[in-house]
């Protein structure tokens, strides 16, 4: 288990809920308090100003009752004084003591205005006005004030010295300032008292360094106040009580003020506001406390989860948030570790299809994807058994096993077995997967160990066939304790991989095919050209490494174009394909035999130390390609020409090999076919002589280098010119003249003989014209057409346009065609003829006899005339066999109504015995050599003209 370690200060810079959570909770305790403590000090301040009131009103109202009971007392003892000073005596000494202290100075005043002190200073008697006179007389004492300085005045007491006379002299005493308003002590700490009278005339104050505006200030309120009240101003609280002294005194009430300092009754608010903020700061301190406490508790969580978030973004999903709490963190918590453990695995089932699409798109090889799927099919079976078996493409039943060793990360066993069609047929019925049946049980399809411990440990298998388009290609495999093991998302996945698997699987079998198809040739099966250079190279760097030889044999079947011509292509297919079994069976296993195209093959003879060993070889082939085929239906031979080259002698690489190979294969063609040629290096030259035979060729055509000579037919009878051949002549700038016989079949293979056979007929043509003007008209004449120029299906209408264009007849004109353009009968050559014909040319074969023409269907070929080849002609006079085959043929032909030629006359016996077997015409020779035209001329004119 992981912890996350976290400071508070960490939480506070990170996390903005952090902070917000501490800001909130401070506020929540720090607002209400202090509210209730504003709200508190309110109340307590109004409560502790009015107590402060309360007491000093009552400390006033005792105070202002105490110089009232003073002054009731001074009264009083003045009474005591004037009654005796009624009865003339004098006060006692104890009682003059005690007035001293009450009265500060005392005396008498006669109505006339005579004064006597009796002690102290002198009392200025005011004016008494007649109601107080009358208050006086009835035995009462009235106050009166006198100013003595800016701020004090005196009290003094008056009474009638005798109430009983109206004369009675006016006792005046001066109350003592002392006695009456208190010395210092006798005052409450820090309480002020002053007393102004009705006219608001500042009687006594025991604060005397009070400022005038106190006065002021205090006269104002006694002036608009009531009987008794409290005020409050800036800096103090006031009481003042108003003593009435009307009825005892006959004078105006008095007020007397009571205050004290503000601060003094909120003394008690100051100790307040230290508890206060004591709490306060223990409240905000509670209150920190508490919200980091919470926010250790809810962060904490917050974070962890966090933390899980960034390990699931990390592709971590074996990281677990771990938090104990029960309450709704630790349920996130759980399902928090479910989501991951989900998405954990979802990402790991999309992450191995993902790994196999990329395989399967990339053409890997299938043993990745089925290492991925086994590796994949092992992680979410960790417990049992899986494998992977495979069906080979051959539909035998033929199939390996791939086994994943369990946990192993790709490990891969295989094993291979045969799967029985009863199995194949089980398998293919349940394609959404099976449990094995317990009597089915062991199954082909698992290896023997897994067999065995199925067995022994009873456990359950579960198949799941891997199809593609309905075609099955493996089967996949696990063992579980229990059937109910495998959940439906388990299945779900396991289907997936199964699908992926089969388009792995049937994209590789595509693949094979292709690249099978690509290699090899589609009619024989055999290796293709290019599979068979890529095999060479192989074999010359293998070789090279062993240090070892190899022989290269190219073949080219000889006439088969013939046989391709003549019965068709179906029938050539069909000759290639037994061809190509043929020369398998000459060589060994290890051996490569391909074909390159066309009727060319070619063979890799491994390992050939001793060149002897070659030989034998190739005798065989040819041995074997000279059987007859059947083509079509009848038997045709054919044989091969084989050129061999040998590694390393005649080449270090590939393309030497098989050019050298080439050369030999033409020298074998050159040597009369049908035999096989080592390539020695003279042969080169003559590859090269052939290359520029053809390059010089097409410079020929367009150099017009050609030239035609005329060989005179005779007639056997009359001894005169009856026709002639034309025959094609090359004179080449260095060589002089070449014959036909090397470069027609050059130009038919280069492609060439189409362009120099149309020269050749309107030549021809234009020297009939030429001949008739000079005043020779030559019945026939002969020329020469190849195979491939019928191939061109224009060559009626070139032919009689170029006819048309000479001026020349069409009757004068004969073709010489060989026998083997009539093989192939479905080729059309023998309608063209018959438009030839029916045009008015005549149609020759030529080289009669050397064919394979059947007499059978002579009699319906499009010809007029048989030339004997000159083979026969040679012999016929001194060899008997072909001199009955001479005789043969001009009978047959005598008798199917055609015209017979022999050619290659070059002896007098020859001629008489043609003579003698009733051929028709002569040519060779024994009469001319084929001629220029003007030398032509002059024989004809020489020998006459038979028409
Ligand atoms: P071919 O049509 O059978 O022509 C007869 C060949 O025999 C000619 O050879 C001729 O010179 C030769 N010859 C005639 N009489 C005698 C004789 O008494 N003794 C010997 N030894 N030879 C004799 P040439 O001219 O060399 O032509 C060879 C072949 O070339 C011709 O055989 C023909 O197949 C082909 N050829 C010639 N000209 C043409 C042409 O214009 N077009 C085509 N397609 N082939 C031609
Ligand atoms: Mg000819
Ligand atoms: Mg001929």
């Amino acid at each position: 288990m992981r912890t996350i370690k976290y400071g508070i200060g960490d939480t506070f810079t990170r996390s903005v809920i952090a902070r917000r959570i501490f800001i909130l909770f401070m506020l929540a305790a720090f607002l209400p308090t202090l509210i209730l403590a504003a709200l508190s000090l309110s109340q307590v301040r109004d409560v502790l100003v009015s107590q402060s009131h309360d007491r000093l009103a009552h400390t006033n109202r005792t105070y202002a009752m105490t110089v009232y009971g003073r002054l009731l007392l001074a009264h009083e003892h003045m009474r005591q004084i004037a009654f005796g000073k009624k009865q003339d005596l004098l006060p006692s000494s104890s009682i003059l003591q005690y007035s001293q202290q009450v009265f500060s100075s005392m005396g008498l005043a006669w109505p006339d205005g005579q004064t006597r002190i009796l002690y102290g200073k002198t009392i200025s008697l005011p004016a008494i006005s007649p109601g107080e006179h009358a208050h006086l007389l009835k035995g009462k004492s009235i106050l009166l004030t006198t100013r003595t300085s800016e701020n004090l005045s005196d009290v003094l007491l008056v009474q009638l010295a005798d109430i009983t006379r109206s004369d009675s002299p006016l006792l005046i005493a001066r109350l003592d300032a002392l006695w009456l308003w208190g010395g210092p002590d006798s005052f409450p700490y820090m309480t002020g008292f002053c007393v102004l009278s009705e006219h608001n005339q500042l009687l006594f104050c025991n604060q005397p360094d009070d400022p005038p505006e106190v006065t002021t200030s205090l006269s104002q309120i006694a002036s608009s106040a009531e009987h008794t009240s409290r005020t409050t101003t800036e800096d103090r609280i006031i009481s003042h009580w108003q003593l009435f002294l009307k009825p005892k005194f006959h004078h105006e009430h008095w007020t007397v003020f009571a205050f004290q300092p503000g601060l003094m009754a909120l003394a008690p608010i100051g100790h307040f506001s230290e508890i206060f903020t004591a709490v306060a700061v223990l409240t905000l301190l509670l209150a920190a406390l508490l919200s980091i406490s919470q926010i250790r508790r809810t962060m904490g969580p917050l974070e962890k989860l966090i933390q899980g978030t960034r390990h699931i973004a990390n592709e971590d999903f074996g990281y677990k948030v771990e938090i104990a709490s029960q309450d709704e963190f630790g349920q996130l918590a759980d399902s928090f570790n479910d989501m991951t453990d989900r998405l954990g695995r979802h990402y790991n089932d999309f992450q191995t299809l993902s790994r196999i699409d990329q395989a399967i798109l990339t053409r890997r090889d299938t043993h990745i994807v089925i290492g991925i799927v086994l590796e994949r099919i092992g992680q979410i079976n960790e417990a049992g058994l899986t494998g992977m078996t495979i069906l080979e493409e051959t539909g035998t039943g033929e199939a390996k096993i791939c086994v994943c060793s369990n946990n192993g990360a790709g490990s891969i066993e295989m094993t291979r077995i045969t799967l029985s069609e009863e199995d194949i047929r089980l398998v293919s019925a349940s394609p959404a997967g099976f449990w094995l049946d317990n009597q089915k049980h062991p199954a082909s399809w698992l290896t023997t160990p897994a067999n065995e411990k199925v067995q022994e440990k009873n456990l359950s298998v579960f198949t799941l066939p891997v199809f593609y388009h309905t075609k099955l290609y493996a089967l996949m495999w696990l063992t579980f304790p229990d059937q109910s093991v495998l959940v439906g998302e388990m299945l779900a996945h396991l289907q997936q991989l199964g699908d992926r698997t089969g388009v792995a699987l049937s994209a590789a079998a595509r693949d094979e095919q292709l690249i099978y198809q690509a290699r090899h040739d589609d009619l024989t099966g055999l290796p293709n050209r290019f599979f068979f250079k890529e095999k060479l190279l192989q074999e010359i760097s293998f070789s090279q490494r062993q240090d070892c030889s190899f022989a290269l044999l190219f073949i080219d079947l000889d006439r088969f174009k013939v046989i391709n011509d003549s019965f068709g292509h179906s029938a050539g297919d069909a000759l290639l394909v037994e061809a190509a079994r043929r020369l398998q069976q000459c060589v060994r296993a290890e051996d490569l035999v391909a074909r390159l195209g066309g009727d060319e093959f070619a063979i890799i003879l491994t390992d050939t130390r001793n060149p002897d060993h070659i030989m034998p070889v190739a005798a065989q082939i040819i041995r074997t390609l000279s059987d007859p085929f059947l083509a079509g239906e009848t038997y045709s031979h054919i044989g091969a020409s084989i050129g061999i080259t040998i590694y390393p002698d005649d080449g270090k690489n590939s393309e030497d090999l098989l050019k050298k190979a080439d050369t030999a294969m033409y020298r074998a063609k050159e040597e009369g076919r049908n035999r096989s040629v080592f390539f020695e290096e003279s042969m080169n030259s003559a590859a090269v002589a052939r290359t520029t035979l053809e390059r010089e060729l097409r410079q020929a055509l367009s150099d017009k280098a050609f030239l035609l000579h005329y060989q005179p037919k005779m007639d056997v009878r009359t001894g005169r010119v009856c026709g002639a051949e034309a025959l094609l002549r090359w004179h080449h700038p260095a060589r002089g003249f070449v014959s036909p016989a090397v470069f027609i079949p050059v130009a038919e293979e280069i492609d060439l003989i189409k362009s120099i056979g149309l020269n050749v007929i309107r030549d021809a043509c234009n020297q009939i014209t030429v001949w008739q003007q000079a005043g020779v008209n030559l019945p026939r004449l002969a020329v020469n057409v190849s195979g491939s120029q019928f191939q061109d299906s224009t060559l009626v209408q070139e032919v009689e346009r170029i006819i048309a264009l000479s001026g020349a007849s069409a009757r004068s004109l004969e073709l010489e065609v060989t026998e083997s353009l009539f093989m192939d009968r479905n080729s059309g050559t023998t309608a063209t003829l018959e438009q030839f014909r029916s045009a008015g040319m005549l149609v020759a074969i030529d080289d009669f006899g050397t064919g394979y023409s059947s007499m059978s269907y002579l009699k319906n070929l499009p010809v007029d005339v048989l030339k004997i080849d000159k083979s026969f002609v040679d012999e016929c006079a001194s060899d008997k066999e072909s001199g009955l085959i001479v005789r043969a043929i001009i009978t047959l032909a005598h008798t199917l109504g055609k015209t017979v030629v022999a050619e290659g006359v070059e002896t007098a016996d020859q001629l008489e015995f043609l003579r003698q077997a009733e051929c028709d015409i002569i040519q060779g020779y024994l009469f001319s050599r084929p001629l220029p035209p003007a030398q032509f001329l002059e024989f004809v004119r020489e020998h006459g003209v038979y028409q």
